[in-house]
């Protein structure tokens, strides 16, 4: 048996975060990773690194690296602005409204680069980093002395091997397959960890695909996050475009798993939808229909816009889950700390989470680090509790949202943002607010107030038997 202070599950942002952290601070740290292939990382397996990162201005500080410190090439593309467009109103957005350190609106970046920065950089720190290394479980036992002997977490992983830990993390992103199983054992009968994380309630599928713009589109998308809401049926189900560097974009989509397009109501005002559809259309599917409606007109398509093969994870095309619900909080008293998508930190309104998943991974580590975790509830909280807050009133709001109410959101939205000294999205300080306007604000200040002081939170450390 292998023995640690700190074993963490999973080495995306959140794990190598952790063990940055961990290790850092004196503890020995190993990170374990069951290791995926993907054709943007030839040198060999890594993470699961899900290739569609953009990073707002604000979130720079929430994840507490600032893309100065990037290697050459992780960094692909600075942003000005993120364009939400509607059936027939779009909202451009050029300043978050919330401060920060970083000047520009936001970056996109190349995750797999990210991944393996990262993953140097907690090697660096000393932490170990093992791929090929499936855990299949992890038996805990609260009344382990401790020591070399008996350590109170036994990771079995599937190559045979064991590692002993005090503290785990548990960094296993969106599918939970170890989160889920780790933390029913905690809960008291009638009680299970999936009720509120399972992948095919709580989460989004996530398809995208790396092609060619030609010159002009991509001229036309620089700098610009490129959203559509209202043309896909779904709550917040959306396609959007990434630009990358040079003339290369993302474009992908996201929409809830396991979809009846029979109990889609008003089907024909979803622009992606056609009258012939007998099921709810592939993500491939969707991809092609956004780019015929946007560029049909002036380009064939599947000539103009072509598919980078070479990109992503596989003939350039990825598809994932992502988080999609509201945060957990962890059993500390257990030694054990949930991070990032796996204790659902990911944004229920957006896909961002990269930064969320960094910094509940530094705060973690950092507190496994010192020998005790209670503090780590409250610490990601103040921390990104902020964020967390505006994310899941965001989603509150739009849960039900057809094309009509995101025209009509928009619509006010556009009211709220007077100016370019607008203070963002929702800014109540402006007087000009229009009556569906304050309408738009009141209902989000009430989701926020509904989820204020932590009711975000799905399942409290309370809720754990330990
Ligand atoms: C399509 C898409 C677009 C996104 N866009 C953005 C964006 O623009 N900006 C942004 O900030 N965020 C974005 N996100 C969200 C972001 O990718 C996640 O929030 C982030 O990856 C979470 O990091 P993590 O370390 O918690 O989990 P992950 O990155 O999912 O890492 C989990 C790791 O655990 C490993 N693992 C799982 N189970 C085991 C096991 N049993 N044993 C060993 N290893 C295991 C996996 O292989 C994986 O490498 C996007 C996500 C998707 C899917």
């Amino acid at each position: 048996m292998k023995r640690v202070d700190v074993a963490i599950v999973g080495g995306g942002p959140a794990g190598t975060a952790a063990a940055h952290a961990a290790a850092s601070n004196g503890a020995s740290a190993m990170v374990l990773e069951k290791g995926v292939p993907r054709a943007d990382r030839p040198s060999g397996l890594g993470p699961d690194s899900t290739d569609a990162a953009g990073i707002l201005d604000y979130w720079v500080d929430i994840m507490d690296i600032h893309p100065d410190e990037f290697p050459e090439g992780v960094l692909l593309h600075e942003l000005d602005r993120a364009e939400f467009v509607g059936p027939n109103r779009t909202v451009t957005m050029r300043h978050t409204g919330i401060e920060s350190s970083y000047d520009e609106f936001g970056y996109t970046f190349h995750r797999a680069r990210f991944d393996d920065w990262l993953r140097g950089r907690c090697e660096e720190a000393g932490a170990e980093y093992h791929v090929k290394t499936s855990v299949k479980d992890v038996e805990t036992d609260l009344d382990a002395a401790g020591g070399e002997a008996e350590p109170r977490h036994l990771l079995r992983v599937k190559n045979g091997t064991n590692v002993g830990a005090d503290f785990l993390v548990l960094a296993d992103g969106p599918q939970r397959t170890l989160t889920m199983p780790v933390l029913d054992r905690l809960l008291p009968d009638g009680k299970k960890a999936s009720d509120v994380l399972g992948p095919r309630k709580a989460n989004h599928i996530a398809y995208q695909e790396h092609r060619e713009l030609p010159p002009e589109v991509a001229e036309e998308v620089r700098g610009a996050l490129k959203f559509w809401w209202g043309y896909m049926p779904g709550h917040t189900a959306y396609p959007w475009v990434f630009p990358n560097d040079g003339e290369m974009a993302r474009v992908g989509l996201t929409m809830p798993i396991g979809m009846d397009l029979d109990e889609v109501e008003g089907r024909e005002k979803y622009a992606l939808l056609r009258p012939e559809d007998e099921r709810i259309p592939t993500g491939k599917e969707y991809v092609r229909r956004i780019l015929e409606h946007e560029y049909g007109d002036e380009y064939d398509v599947e000539a103009d816009f072509p598919l980078a093969e070479d990109r992503g994870k596989r003939g350039g095309t990825e598809t994932y889950a992502i988080s999609s619900t509201r945060p957990v909080d962890s059993p500390t008293a257990a030694g054990i700390a949930v991070t990032g998508g796996a204790m659902g930190a990911t944004s229920a309104f957006h896909e961002g989470g990269d930064h969320l998943a960094v910094r509940t991974g530094a705060i973690a580590g950092e507190l496994a680090a010192a020998g005790d975790l209670s503090a780590y509830n409250d610490r990601w909280k103040e921390a990104t509790g902020d964020e967390v807050l505006r994310n899941v009133s965001f989603a509150d709001v739009v849960h039900d949202y057809g094309p009509d109410d995101w025209d009509r959101t928009f619509k006010h939205v556009n009211t709220l943002m007077t100016d370019e000294g607008s203070n963002g999205l929702i800014d109540t300080s402006k007087a000009v607010a229009g009556f569906g306007a304050a309408k738009l604000a009141i209902a989000y200040k009430r989701r926020k107030r509904k989820f204020r002081n932590g009711k975000y939170v799905q399942l409290r450390e309370s809720d754990y038997v330990v």
